[in-house]
């Protein structure tokens, strides 16, 4: 269905239906549906050439039509164009960098990961040696190693509570407080 803009004479070919608002993409104003003596019967093509540029000069007859901005039309649109373009590859730009964002801190979260298993497998290895030696009980031992065991299970809390520690929200002893409520 064909509308026209009768303030810059845009002409445009929309799937809009009937009594749906169609808004001019060049200045904004409500569009009209172009009368069906301009059209083919089914309404897809004008009739000819000529008609189509009659009709124009018709609408740039009336009051209602604006010279500046019907004169810089074209310019318009390659400008709000442009404005779309630039406004995706913005999105886009932000997405990446989102993106980004989310790896790192999971790189940073598989690498923290790995030092805490390999922290515990260092106090296995030193509490193994302590028991064949007989330095510490089994009950010792056990409970040595279970403290290793939770520090490797809590590892992303562990992680957080350190960084309210580095940021200063909390003191030492009150890191050292809630490591311990998770770890015996
Ligand atoms: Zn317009």
């Amino acid at each position: 269905m064909f509308y026209y803009c009768e303030k810059c004479a845009d002409i445009k070919n929309t799937g809009a239906k009937a009594g749906q608002d169609v808004t001019c993409e060049v200045c904004g104003t409500a569009m009209k549906p172009v009368p069906q003596e301009y059209l083919m019967p089914g309404g897809s093509f004008f009739k000819s050439q000529a008609v189509r540029q009659q009709f124009i000069s018709m609408i740039q007859s009336q009051e209602t039509y604006d010279a500046d901005i019907g004169g810089k039309k074209e310019e318009l649109k390659e400008e709000a164009k442009a404005e779309e373009q630039r406004h995706i590859a913005e999105m886009n730009q932000k997405m990446q960098i989102i993106e980004l964002e989310k790896r790192m801190k999971q790189n940073a979260v598989l690498r923290d990961k790995a030092r805490a298993e390999e922290e515990f497998q260092e106090e296995k290895t030193k509490l193994d040696r302590a028991l064949a030696m007989d330095v510490i009980s089994r009950d010792e031992y056990n409970f040595k190693i279970s403290i290793a065991r939770k520090k490797v299970d809590n590892f992303e809390e562990i992680r957080k509570i350190e960084q309210q520690f580095d940021m200063g929200i909390i003191t030492k002893e009150e890191k050292n407080a809630k490591i311990a409520a998770l770890t015996q």
